[in-house]
Order: C-alpha cells, then sequence, then structure tokens
C-alpha cells in the first residue's frame, strides 16, 4: 500500500509518499509561505532532481492540491492517479487523552477539532490539512497520529500538576507530553540495536532539536516526559524557556507591563538559547560563537547541558536504573561536543561514552564505551516513517 503523510503548519505542509512493500519514500516536498506572497512548492522525488514550482497558494486546500498534483505529475511524479494512495496519515501535535492513532471518522474530527483550543498553532492547521484531504480524496482512509498519544501511559502522579484539582479537570491541564512519535520510533529502534523486547528494558530517549524532550520509558511504555500541559515546558530549547520558576510569569507581567499574548511570545520565541545567548537558537552558532570566546554562548550551553543531565538523573531514579540512552533529533544526532558534554561524569550512573565512536553525525551508531553499563545510542529519528507504519495498521485493522 502506498500511504501520503502530511505534517501541516500554520503556513507550510511537509509530505511524504511511502510505498510500504518495503518502506521506501517514493517523494517527499514541502509547501512553504500558504498565505503569503511568494508561496513556493519543492517536490523531490526519489532519485531524480528536484523541482521548485512558485505559485499564488492561498490556504492549506489549494496547498494539499498542489502536493498530489506533484505527486502524479507526468514528468516528476511517481504514481499515475490518486487512486494510488491508499490512505493518508496525519500529523496532529495535540490528541488530547487520545492513547493511540485513529481513524478518522466524523466523531474523531470533532474531538480533534474540540482540541484546538488546547494547541491552536499546530492543531488548527493540521484539521485544515484533513478538510483537505477529505475534499480531494473523499474516499480514501484518513488516520490522525497524534504527538501526544505516546504519552497517554504516564501515570496520574507524573502527569497532573498540585493546582485546584476541579479547575485543572475544568481545563484539561494537565502533563501530555509532546514528541511521542519521535520517542517511540527510537526507543523501537534501540531496543532491536540492543537486541532485547523493549517491554524488558528502562530506556530514556533525548530528542535533542529546536524544539526538545526527554522520556522516561519503562517496559516499552512512556512513564514521564519533560514536556507538559503545552511544548513549553521541561528542558531550555532553542528560543523555549522550558521549566522556569511559575512566579517569575506574573512578576514580569506587572513589572513589564506585558499581555498574556505578549509574556507567550516571551516565553516562546526570544527566551531559551537565544534569550540567554543574545546569539542565535542555533547549536551551530553557538558553538561558534563559543570556540570564539563568547561567555554568553557558554552560558547557554551550559544551561542546556544542565538540565539534560538533570533529567536524564531524575529519571533514571524514576526508572529504578537504566539500559539504554538514546540520542535524537537535530542536535542529538549531530552534535558530538553536546552529547560529550552531557555524558561527562555520569559514569557513576554507567553512562560512559566513547570518545572516538562518539563522532558519528546524523547515522545510527551505538557510542557508548567498552565498560559502560548504560548502551548509549544515536539513532536518526523518522517520524514520517512511524506515522506511516501507524496508519498502515490502523487501516489494516479497519
Ligand atoms: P531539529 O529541530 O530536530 O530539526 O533540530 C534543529 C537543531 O539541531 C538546530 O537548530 C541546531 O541547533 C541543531 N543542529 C543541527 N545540526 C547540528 C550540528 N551539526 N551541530 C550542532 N547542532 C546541530
Amino acid at each position: 500500500m502506498k500511504i501520503l503523510i502530511l505534517n501541516c503548519g500554520s503556513s507550510s505542509v511537509k509530505y511524504q509518499l511511502f510505498d510500504m512493500t518495503n518502506e521506501t519514500v517514493l517523494a517527499r516536498g514541502l509547501v512553504e509561505r500558504i498565505g503569503l506572497s511568494g508561496s513556493v512548492l519543492t517536490h523531490r522525488p526519489a532519485g531524480k532532481d528536484k523541482v521548485v514550482r512558485e505559485a499564488e497558494i492561498g490556504d492549506h486546500k489549494v496547498a494539499v492540491r498542489l502536493c498530489l498534483e506533484a505527486l502524479t505529475d507526468g514528468e516528476y511524479g511517481v504514481i499515475k492517479d490518486y487512486g494510488e494512495i491508499g490512505a493518508v496519515g496525519h500529523r496532529i501535535v495535540h490528541g488530547g487523552e487520545f492513547c493511540d492513532s485513529v481513524l478518522i471518522t466524523r466523531e474523531t474530527k470533532a474531538i480533534i477539532g474540540d482540541l484546538v483550543k488546547l494547541a491552536p498553532l499546530h492543531n488548527g492547521p493540521g484539521l485544515l490539512g484533513i478538510e483537505a484531504c477529505e475534499g480531494i480524496l473523499p474516499s480514501t482512509p484518513q488516520v490522525a497520529v497524534f504527538d501526544t498519544a505516546f504519552h497517554q501511559t504516564m501515570p496520574p502522579y507524573a502527569y497532573t500538576y498540585s493546582l485546584p484539582y476541579d479547575l485543572c479537570r475544568r481545563h484539561h491541564i494537565r502533563r501530555y507530553g509532546f514528541h511521542g512519535t519521535s520517542h517511540k520510533y527510537v526507543a523501537l529502534r534501540a531496543a532491536g540495536l540492543a537486541g532485547r523486547p523493549l517491554a524488558e528494558l528502562k530506556v530514556i530517549t533525548c530528542h535533542l532539536g529546536n524544539g526538545s524532550s526527554i522520556t522516561a520509558i519503562k517496559n516499552g511504555k512512556s512513564l514521564d516526559t519533560s514536556m507538559g500541559f503545552t511544548p513549553l515546558a521541561g528542558l531550555t530549547m532553542g528560543t523555549r524557556c522550558g521549566d522556569i520558576d511559575p512566579a517569575i510569569v506574573t512578576f514580569l507581567m506587572e513589572k513589564e507591563g506585558l499581555t498574556p499574548a505578549d509574556m507567550d511570545q516571551l516565553m516562546n520565541r526570544r527566551s531559551g538559547v537565544l534569550g540567554v545567548s543574545g546569539v542565535s537558537s542555533d547549536f551551530r552558532d553557538i558553538e561558534d560563537a563559543m570556540a570564539g570566546g563568547n561567555e554568553r554562548a557558554r552560558l547557554a550551553w551550559d544551561i542546556f547541558v544542565y538540565a539534560v543531565k538533570k533529567y536524564i538523573g531524575a529519571y533514571t531514579a524514576a526508572l529504578n536504573g537504566l539500559d539504554v540512552l538514546v540520542f535524537t533529533a537535530g542536535l542529538g544526532e549531530n552534535s558530538p561536543a553536546v552529547r560529550e558534554a552531557i555524558c561527562r561524569d555520569m559514569d557513576y550512573l554507567g553512562i560512559k561514552v566513547d570518545a572516538v565512536k562518539n563522532q558519528v553525525r546524523g547515522q545510527e551508531k551505538d557510542i557508548s564505551a567498552a565498560g559502560s553499563r548504560v548502551r548509549i545510542f544515536v539513532i536518526p529519528t523518522n517520524e514520517e516513517l512511524m506515522i506511516a507504519r501507524e496508519t498502515l495498521a490502523v487501516v489494516r485493522a479497519g
């Protein structure tokens, strides 16, 4: 079966078409600047040159139609007609209390629509993508795969905030956790590399990218994760502040005369590594600035590394031990320096990295030193493949 994966953002649509007989990517692409001037589609058929098309792309429906036209184009397309697409899998960021991927029906769509209030920037565009596909591919099954679903196994003591209980229930305030599709994918790969069933392992997965989160996985199930009610919580990130004393929020709003929207913007866009360093949200720039002696870049880096260390320590305690530690996403896959710094002086926990093996970038590799009690892996994440697998499973299950 061929499965189309769609990942809709507020002004972009990313797509990949998989042939699930051998899990190969037939084509991938990106529509950018939807609803803005200079909209553009970049289409990359496997083994061929990329194609760039500028067009007026006013909304997500037009964007999805353009993706499908690119996939069926006589010159650079990879399928003959839309009928070859057996199912569409949608990445939906917030799945509320959905604990699994679901077939999109009128009922599930209504619930996803209701969840827009919890994640307006993410779920709104996801719903637009679903509606666009319903219009263009009315008889093709569609599946929603949620970033939150993997974390629905967390126990109440890990997901409940110590705020007035009834208030939290009324507003659905709890830890949801995000990046679940990535954490699940790399945990399964790690178990494969370790040659043991995931159900027997204690695993910590570190998804370190522009957005970062860490998950403790016990017997194949998410036990705790660093992101919370929103993807703002946990580690310091590219532009997000992560965990701070909540009293700072009201203090700053009062002192600076900030509205809730201003404060939201400050914590999501002007904080984190960018906010502390004043240099960049990108760790490549931070590493360059540090090499040039920039003290604030060094401080931002140290804050990040220290936060990751603390989560690994806390989650090792929560798991009562650790078998496997995984690094993934842009930074986790590509920065030997960050991995080395995080794992330095962690031998008490049985974590020892091999300096030579750790030089790997963007490839699956066991980077544990001889004698490291914990197996340490670099595993490139593949959320799209995971979404395609989940979509296939849901469609097969009927
Ligand atoms: P992601 O959000 O997973 O795409 O990760 C993007 C982030 O990964 C970038 O903002 C960088 O901070 C980081 N990154 C990617 N490649 C490298 C690299 N070679 N060295 C250091 N950081 C990197």
